[in-house]
């Protein structure tokens, strides 16, 4: 698949051009840019020494430029790529922007990963410099002997904090660097389709695939998510990323609060509900983001304490789906709002937001969750369409459901060094479609809705049954902490689906209790076939639920049952 024309315009017609500046979109006008209009802005942080941190974003901008003079130093040329691992904090931000701005390629690794796939990652990608929290002292030490093209180790801390031994060859300081660099670095001008950062998927199947995203693929992207109607960032907020900055850019937001202004909050490695609530209160935080599972803990957190939210407004939710009886907790309990998003680390990552539109303001509140409870509508830059098994475009009635395809600016071409070969798919008018994996309905408004990955639907006598579905009704039960729904091996219907819970802590529930708790909320032959008590559901690097590795475990278990 080659790059397609960019004009539909006859070659024996005249061109007439616009006659607007030629500017590229480069990722370093938006530090740029929050220098010049809101640099008294603060930009917070819980350091991994455990302190607060706070500064401004004038001090960020100057710390970058440093950091890209520190850069130059180490010899890292335009696209080479500079690795980090890393929590959200002001230091990686910091390198967000001087490894971008200077040209060459940021790269998040997820710490969360196995040594041996950090070590396959480093290597693929080709890293020149590592950056690391001290968090990672363990894994970079135990790293560092095996990849192959790291020449340069940098610890994100000062001298006073620096490991009195290790085995890391040559270790540096981050402080130091800073320190000993010249504030003075003019950024350079490039070609907007200059690659800026690359990130991993996290390869349940397989090996990871890099996905390589460009400066005006961000800057599109970091338009578009601000919006009121996407995930709604300005310059009034505080916002806090709870989502990481090893996965997909924490979700666009460190551009998009340097584009708009706002107050940055980084939490570092406190994700459990009492460091991230007494964040929220302190900071006077107003959005934040992040996965189903990081905002179970809060919610347990404030719920056991009975507390309430003073300052925050709204919260995205995204990564995998967000059950209802969640949603419900966040707006109804504690006045916060839930905008429910749906995208991957393909798509930069920010496909759909479930925003309301006028029309449904006057809704009745449960006409109204239902709406909030889909995967929402694509933004500006992303057309998405659903299709059947021989590729057909299929009916927006919020019935019909099909695999799902996206296509967009800020949507990939082709994986980093064309791993897997071409992925998209051609359609009869030449355009290329990225195939999602997911299976979804779209409705006439234009909201979709994901009712499975394709890899985890059940298939029930050939019929689909929507894992997700059962899974938030399993949650929406006061006793149940967490449940995953998968296809467990079936002799006559191929098969079925298999309830996998975990209790709230000290709570009774029984199989029979579970299984009468389906009754009157889905079709009768949807009901799980068997449900096993677990004491925690395998999460992967990027906190959703490792649903293979449960049919690896209790694929089996109806068929030993029977
Ligand atoms: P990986 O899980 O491979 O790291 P991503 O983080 O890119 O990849 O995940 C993308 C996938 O996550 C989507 O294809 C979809 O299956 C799932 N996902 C993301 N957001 C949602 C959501 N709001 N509801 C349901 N599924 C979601």
């Amino acid at each position: 698949m080659k790059n397609e024309p960019i004009s539909n315009a006859q070659p024996t017609q005249p061109f007439v051009a616009g006659m607007m500046m030629q500017q590229p979109l480069l990722i370093s006008s938006l530090l740029v840019h929050a220098e010049r209009h809101h640099a008294d802005q603060e930009v917070v942080s819980r350091r991994v020494e455990g302190d607060i941190h706070r500064y401004t974003y004038k001090d960020l901008a100057t710390r970058a430029r440093r950091m890209a003079n520190a850069l130059a130093g180490f010899g890292v040329q335009s696209g080479q790529r500079v690795a980090t691992l890393a929590w959200n904090g002001y230091r990686h931000m910091e390198l967000y922007y001087a490894a971008s701005g200077s040209g060459a390629v940021l790269h998040t690794l997820n710490p969360r990963l196995h040594p041996d796939q950090v070590v396959y990652i480093a290597d693929h990608a080709e890293d020149q410099v590592l950056f690391f929290d001290m968090t990672f002292l363990p894994l970079v030490e135990a790293i560092a002997s095996r990849v192959k093209t790291i020449k340069t180790f940098v610890a994100m801390t000062d001298r006073v904090h620096m490991p009195a031994q290790t085995k890391i060859p040559n270790l540096l300081c981050y402080e130091e660097l800073v320190e000993a660099s010249s504030d003075r670095f003019d950024w350079p001008t490039f070609d907007e389709n200059t690659a800026s950062s690359l990130c991993y998927t996290s390869g349940t199947t397989g090996n990871p695939k890099g996905v390589l995203y460009s400066h005006r693929s961000t800057l599109l992207h970091t338009f578009a998510i601000a919006l009121p109607d996407a995930l709604n960032c300005s310059a009034r907020d505080t916002i806090l990323p709870v989502v990481p900055m090893f996965h997909v850019n924490a979700w666009g937001l460190p551009y998009a609060a340097c584009m708009m202004g706002s107050k940055l909050v980084f939490p570092g490695s406190g994700l459990d509900g009492k460091s991230l609530f007494e964040l929220f209160e302190t900071e006077r935080v107003t959005m934040s983001a992040g996965v189903p599972t990081v905002w179970q803990g809060l919610l347990a957190y404030v719920e056991a304490n009975d507390l309430k939210f003073s300052t925050m407004r709204r919260t995205v939710i995204g990564g995998s789906a967000c059950p209802p009886a969640m949603m419900r907790a966040f707006q109804e309990r504690y006045d916060v709002q839930v905008i429910h998003a749906w995208g991957m680390t393909e798509m930069s990552p920010v496909g759909t937001a479930a925003i309301l539109k006028g029309k449904h303001l006057d809704l009745p509140a449960e006409a109204r969750m239902a709406v909030q409870s889909t995967q929402g509508r694509a933004v500006y830059g992303v057309d998405m369409k659903i299709v059947g098994e021989n590729g057909e475009a299929l009916p927006w009635d919020g019935k019909v459901s099909g695999e799902l395809l996206v296509r967009g600016p800020w949507i990939i071409q082709n994986y980093f060094k064309n791993e897997g070969g071409d992925p998209l798919v051609v359609d009869e008018q030449g355009h290329g479609w990225f195939p999602t994996g997911d299976v979804a309905t779209i409705d006439a408004d234009g909201y979709m809705h994901i009712t499975d990955r394709s890899k985890d639907v059940i298939k029930s006598g050939g019929e689909w049954i929507g894992s997700i579905d059962l899974e938030n009704i399993a949650m929406a039960h006061p006793k149940v902490a967490m449940a995953a729904c998968i296809a467990a091996l079936h002799a006559k219907w191929d098969e079925r689906p298999l309830l996998i819970v975990v209790k709230k802590p000290g709570q009774d529930l029984t199989r029979e209790e579970m299984l009468s708790f389906f009754e009157g909320r889905i079709a009768k032959w949807w009901t799980p076939d068997d449900v096993v008590f677990v004491d925690a559901i395998p999460l992967g690097a990027t906190g959703k639920m490792l649903k293979n590795r449960l049919r690896e475990q209790y694929g089996n278990h109806l068929l030993a049952k029977a």
